[in-house]
């Protein structure tokens, strides 16, 4: 299999909540020494690129804030891209930080768009407020669409409960999304086309679809979501091409020439 380039999920890849998965980092390391070019895509909007990239690098992974993209910074790049100026924000720091820096003014009413990502002290009355923005006419942009995420107490509802909330009430779906599964996170990860790059993460509904979406290679690693894939479903995911994968040193004896 060729792939110069790799897009590495975090969530149930490099870590699952506070739990190191180890045999990945080990993994990774060989990857980066074989030259490979890595780079990491989440679809958590709640913290920013530079505390991932910071946390990447005390285990000893070498990466700056640019080698990381979220799903706010990906939101961000394509509003900023639209030309976007008054824009209203569902979403905790990670999300409000990455709009500022795009140099959006963050506003409350007459916004050009309304940007809904996790945010975990959302409340009834700005949701509501929300949705009447879009009825008047602003940009729905929505991080993601995951319904669920897992954290350290178990499941709790993701960005993807927000945006349903707001569609309902609007009348209408969001005009983009900005997370995985749209190829438009690879866009902002590598700058140019999918050619070479392999999506490297653990479920099925996000990471391999991204892939599929934007014809690039895929390899599921079963260390998360889908750890527990049937036989069947991985004989399946093998013929569509998908790289089945105990752990990233498995991926990385696999890649090497
Ligand atoms: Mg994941």
């Amino acid at each position: 299999m060729r792939a110069r380039r790799l897009a590495v999920d975090l969530d149930g890849v490099v870590w699952e909540g506070e739990r190191i998965i180890w045999e990945n980092v080990e993994g990774l390391r060989q990857l980066l020494e074989m030259g490979l070019e890595v780079r990491f895509i989440t679809n958590n909007s709640t913290r920013r690129p530079s505390e991932y990239a910071r946390r990447l690098k005390e285990l000893g992974i070498p990466v700056d804030a640019g080698y990381v993209v979220t799903s706010a910074r990906a939101a961000a790049a394509w509003t900023r891209a639209k030309g976007m100026l008054r824009v209203m924000v569902i979403g905790e720091d990670g999300l409000r930080e990455e709009m500022r820096e795009a140099g959006h003014e963050l506003v409350e009413e007459g916004a050009e768009a309304v940007v809904v990502g996790l945010d975990r002290r959302a409340c009834y009355e700005r949701l509501s407020r929300a949705a009447g923005e879009v009825r008047r006419g602003a940009l729905f942009v929505a991080t993601n669409r995951d319904p669920t995420l897992p954290s350290r107490e178990g499941f709790i509802a993701g960005a993807g409960a927000l945006v349903a909330f707001i569609e309902a009430a609007a009348g209408r779906p969001p005009d983009f999304v900005a997370g995985k599964p749209n190829p438009w996170m690879l866009r902002v990860a590598f700058g140019a086309g999918a050619g070479d790059v392999m999506v490297v993460g653990d479920r099925v509904e996000t990471d391999v679809r991204l892939a599929m979406n934007a014809g690039a290679a895929a390899s599921l690693v079963l260390t998360g979501a889908d750890r527990e894939l049937g036989e069947r479903e991985r004989r399946r995911l093998e013929k569509m091409g998908v790289l089945v994968v105990e752990d990233l040193r498995a991926l990385a004896r696999r890649l090497r020439p």
